[in-house]
């Protein structure tokens, strides 16, 4: 993976820059001592790392706005980072960058149950917004596995989801406003708390934008009443043929569980040894969560129980309290902790059509036969998001290349099925030199020119998203 080189002239400028970083942000925390930035120089995508110019730790939007003057002044490139969760290295910086940190950004400035919002800081993590206001009965829906540690503003950079997102959407469907701190500090407010805001509907365009558009300081977020019950149950299967299918059945008849996911045996093997759920020992299993009043609940059980029955499962285990329920999600929510254990792992996320799914997942282990890999599966099937997990000796730089080389071959899959590069981990570094697999070079001019527009100088979150040969004359430029 190739990084454009630092700006030697901003690299000889370093202590000119962090003492005027100093001098605007009244307090809040600039890191720029070689020992303390190396704990920013990567993201969760650990095997590309650089140390930035500069750390800034801001506490409100007047200092994130502060330290972007200085950065546009200074022509200064600035990575925007929340809590550095990112599987696509979307955080990761150039050494000539400053990185604007989130994480001293973490209040919530209001709640309004009767219109049902919540607005945050953005570098509040999103288990924590859940955690302010579950007293009262609420909750906000878009869970990613990380949510103990992500932080809002990445979910929104990210546009993440969950395994819940099947039914209440991801982050761009729990969004009402946001604001936005542009390149040169300007601070805009985008939508706010009300279901639709008046004149153009910038919001979708800023939710996912990984960061090329502004840095996201606040968050105005829908929030929901929490259902009455919840159930899951676990479905076992001797193929993933059948578990797809099942999938797919269960969509087509027009079902909406809360979530539905997917793991394969060399996941629930991993997850087994780790957590102990006291999985089956099966080739594929699914966990169908259903919610609302014990009618509804029971009602949708059936159905899904008829359904599964076409496809000869070997066990179908209803929970029976909230204990079976918890064991049964254990295991999947021990997944990437269980399969870290084992060995190194790139986790892909592609997406595909949930009828694609058991002709995607053959070719996938096809696939991985011919590269000489393992690759376990565990994934939001309902929406047919894929995550598989490349497992490989990340101290053998050819298993490294072999990895990323299956990884690409198996994500150009999902784009030929009729899927996308990304469902919710974003572009970021890892897959930048695929858009041009799913993008023609018109429509990647045309994104290119909504960066433009926000970022005239190319200098937010640089060289990530674009191919770097079509952005390099933008890069340059700047
Ligand atoms: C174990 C594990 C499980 C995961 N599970 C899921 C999952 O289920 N679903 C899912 O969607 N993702 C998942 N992720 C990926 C990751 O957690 C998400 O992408 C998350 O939203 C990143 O949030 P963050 O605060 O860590 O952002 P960071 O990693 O710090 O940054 C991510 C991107 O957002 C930009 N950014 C960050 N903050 C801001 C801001 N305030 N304004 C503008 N841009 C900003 C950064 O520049 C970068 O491009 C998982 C990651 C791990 C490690």
């Amino acid at each position: 993976m190739d990084m454009p080189a630092p700006d030697p002239r901003i690299l000889a400028r370093k202590a000119h820059v962090a003492a005027r970083l100093r001098a605007a942000l009244d307090g809040a925390r600039v890191i720029d001592a070689p020992q303390d930035v190396i704990a920013y120089e990567c993201d969760a995508l650990s095997a590309y790392a650089c140390p930035p110019l500069a750390v800034v730790l801001p506490e409100t939007t007047a200092q994130v706005a502060a330290a972007m003057r200085v950065c546009h002044e200074e022509g200064v490139p600035v990575v925007p980072r929340g809590s550095g969760t990112s599987l696509v290295g979307g955080a990761l910086p150039t050494a000539d960058a400053v990185v604007i940190g989130l994480s001293a950004m973490t209040a919530v400035l209001e709640t309004d149950f009767d219109n049902r919002f919540i607005r945050v800081q953005a570098g509040r993590t999103n288990l924590s917004v859940t955690g302010a206001i579950e007293a009262q009965g609420f909750f906000y829906a878009p869970d990613p596995s990380s949510q103990l540690a992500c932080a809002i503003g990445g979910n929104i950079a990210m546009n993440s989801g969950g395994a819940h997102c099947l039914k209440y959407g991801v982050t761009v469907n729990n969004l009402l406003g946001v604001t936005l701190v542009l390149a040169d500090g300007t601070v805009v407010e985008i939508g706010g708390p009300w279901m639709d805001a008046p004149g153009i509907d910038l919001l979708p365009v800023i939710c996912g934008s990984e960061g090329q558009f502004g840095i996201v300081t606040e968050a105005v977020l829908r929030i929901v009443p929490r259902p009455e019950g919840a159930r899951p149950v676990l479905v076992a299967f001797d193929s993933a043929e059948a578990a797809g299918a099942t999938v797919s059945a269960i969509i087509r008849a027009g079902l909406l569980p809360v979530a539905v996911e997917y793991m394969d045996r060399p996941c629930i093997r991993a997850c087994e040894a780790h957590a102990r759920a006291g999985y089956p020992d099966c080739e594929a299993m699914l966990i169908i969560e259903v919610e609302g009043a014990e009618p509804e609940i029971a009602a949708q059980i059936a159905a899904i129980r008829a359904i599964a029955a076409r496809h000869a499962p070997l066990e179908f285990r209803e929970a029976r309290d909230a204990d079976e329920a918890a064991r049964i999600w254990l295991g999947r929510k021990a997944a990437f902790g269980a399969m870290g254990r084992i060995a190194d792992y790139i986790c892909l996320d592609g997406v595909i059509p949930v009828s694609a799914l058991p002709q995607v997942l053959a070719r996938t282990a096809q696939l991985a036969a011919e590269y000489g890999l393992e690759v376990a599966n565990v994934f939001h099937a309902g929406d047919g998001n894929l995550h598989p997990l490349i497992l490989f000796n990340a101290n053998d730089p050819d298993d490294l290349h072999r990895a990323e080389a299956l990884g690409a071959d198996i994500l150009r899959l999902c784009v030929e099925a009729g899927g996308c590069l990304t469902g919710e981990h974003g572009v970021g570094v890892e897959k930048r030199d695929l858009m041009e697999v799913q993008f023609a070079p018109a429509d990647l001019e045309a994104q290119m020119r909504v960066k433009d527009v926000f970022d005239p100088h190319w200098r937010l979150n640089p060289a990530k998203v674009f191919p770097l040969h079509l952005s390099a004359a933008r890069r340059g430029a700047a």
